[in-house]
């Protein structure tokens, strides 16, 4: 994978880091207060790793992203976000760069892959909720022939509306379903740290450019 890769990965886990404090503090409202912890944790991790990964292809570095955050999570999210990026590995075989179609078959496959590993769907007030839609305003944008950067605008974009949806339903997965109806009224955690990759990935593909 490209070096732009490695640095785009990087960012994330920057801006995942020093959402430490907003991440848990969702995640004391209606779990156990440990989500930004959890995922500062494994980016940290995350950091480390893709240094030494240099000139790999998109399925190595992918692979190893994922498992470095199912080994240092913890927690409901590790396994999740790091299923969701073994499964667009799969697909990044003796690529060395990303571009605006594969991200796309890429995001399905991390999303086929939590659903899969949660037994979620969407409407159960989880990350699902932030990435499904944002995979659907994502795939409207590539078939109107808009560039990448636009593209994962629209899905930045439609994430953050997700999570704003996610304040109006009950929780039926994870720790926050033992609220039951009390989980009305908060944002889900897992969706805030999904909105915050997507527009991180946004923020940083920049308009002239359409891969990554
Ligand atoms: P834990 O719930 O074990 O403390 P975290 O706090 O790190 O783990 O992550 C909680 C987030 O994980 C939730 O906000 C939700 O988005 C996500 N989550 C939990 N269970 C599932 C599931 N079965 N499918 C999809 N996402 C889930
Ligand atoms: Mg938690």
């Amino acid at each position: 994978m490209s070096k732009s890769m490695i640095q785009v990965l990087d960012k994330v886990a920057d801006a995942v880091i020093s959402s430490k404090d907003y991440l848990t503090e969702l995640d004391a409202q209606i779990g156990d207060a440990d989500h930004g912890i959890n995922m500062a944790r494994g980016f940290t991790a995350v950091k480390e790793k893709i240094k030494t990964l240099t000139g790999k292809d998109a399925a190595t570095i992918l692979k190893a992203v994922g498992m470095a955050l199912i080994s240092t999570v913890g927690g409901a999210s590790g396994p999740l976000y790091g299923t969701a990026f073994i499964r667009a590995a799969n697909l990044g075989k003796d690529k060395y760069e990303i571009d605006a179609k594969l991200f796309s078959e890429m995001l399905l496959a991390a999303i086929d892959g939590i659903k899969e590993r949660g037994k979620s769907q969407r409407g159960e007030k989880t990350m699902l909720d932030a990435l499904i839609p944002a995979y659907e305003a994502y795939v409207l944008s590539l078939h109107e022939g808009e560039s990448m950067a636009d593209c994962l605008q629209a899905a930045a974009s439609a994430a953050h509306k997700g999570l704003e949806y996610t304040k109006t339903i009950i929780a039926t997965k994870g720790r926050a379903s033992y609220l039951g109806e009390r989980s009305i009224g908060h944002e889900d955690p897992g969706a805030a740290s999904s909105a915050l990759i997507l527009s991180t990935m946004a923020q940083i593909v920049v308009n002239s450019k359409n891969t990554v």
